[in-house]
């Protein structure tokens, strides 16, 4: 199979300036919703120094929110939450979606 040269390739996407991934709410991607305990949490800060979208908000080295409008619900911050704290569980958003339509 011949590959294309750059010149037949479909002109794609283009951002035009860098550090605005926060303009893009990409939060209506999500199938799960990470939900943290507060009783639980340790602030150990492992998820938010793995969450990919920077949606752990911390303030005075605590968690105080999951920002949803960005959160895409990969989970990571639920896998990286110590085993033995397990303060963050993934929860389908039909949940939350069933909840509010009642
Ligand atoms: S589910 Fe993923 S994107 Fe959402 S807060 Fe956790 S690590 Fe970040
Ligand atoms: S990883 Fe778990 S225990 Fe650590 S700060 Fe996040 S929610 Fe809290």
């Amino acid at each position: 199979m011949k590959m294309k040269g750059w010149k037949e390739l479909a002109i794609g996407g283009r951002i035009e300036e860098a550090g605005n991934a926060v303009e893009y709410e990409t939060g209506s991607w999500r199938t799960f919703r990470p939900v943290r305990d507060d009783e639980k949490c340790i602030h150990c800060l492992q998820c938010w120094i793995s969450c990919p979208d920077s949606a752990i908000k911390v303030k005075d080295g605590k968690v105080v929110d999951i920002d949803l409008n960005h959160c895409k619900g990969c989970g990571i911050c639920a896998e990286v939450c110590p085993p033995k704290v397990h303060a963050i569980e993934m929860v389908e958003e039909a949940e939350f979606v069933k909840k509010e339509s009642k």
